[in-house]
């Protein structure tokens, strides 16, 4: 195990919601994404608006293979930070995307693969609308 952190104090190990495994911690710029060392998929935090910015470019951390078509699989996965239950959300206008979101702690979970496609189609619009939709009523 390589202790890599340069934030002590801060050493949190998330399982993976999906598939268990270790996720590991990945430093974005000021964003602190984690990443499954299995599925590649990856977490983040509650979004800061003022991070929406630097998101351009984070492709470069979505590592894993183009998504798979055996999503179906997961029909629910519990928040790995909080242990929420958390909520299919679908990108009304890009319906073959989904991501997991937890409506407590408001983390957010994507396969692999899927923010590169996000990025594809404005994933600043698209976290703006993520905003307002977590305001739930
Ligand atoms: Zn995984
Ligand atoms: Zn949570």
């Amino acid at each position: 195990m390589t202790q890599t952190t340069d934030t002590p104090g801060e050493t949190r190990k998330l399982n993976c919601p999906k598939c268990n495994a270790a996720m590991e911690t990945v430093n974005f710029q000021d964003i602190r994404v984690d990443r499954c060392t299995a599925c590649k998929g990856l977490w983040f935090d509650a979004l800061e608006k003022e991070h929406l910015d630097l998101l351009q470019g984070a492709d470069s951390i979505d590592t894993g293979p183009a998504h798979q078509e055996n999503r179906d699989e997961v029909v629910r996965i519990n928040c790995p930070a909080c242990h929420t239950q958390m909520i299919r959300m679908v990108d009304h206008r890009q319906p073959h995307i989904w991501y997991e979101s937890c409506p407590v702690c408001y983390g957010v979970f994507f396969d692999a693969g899927e923010f590169r496609e996000h990025k594809e189609h404005s994933v600043l619009g698209f976290f703006r609308d993520l905003f307002h939709r977590n305001e739930r009523k």
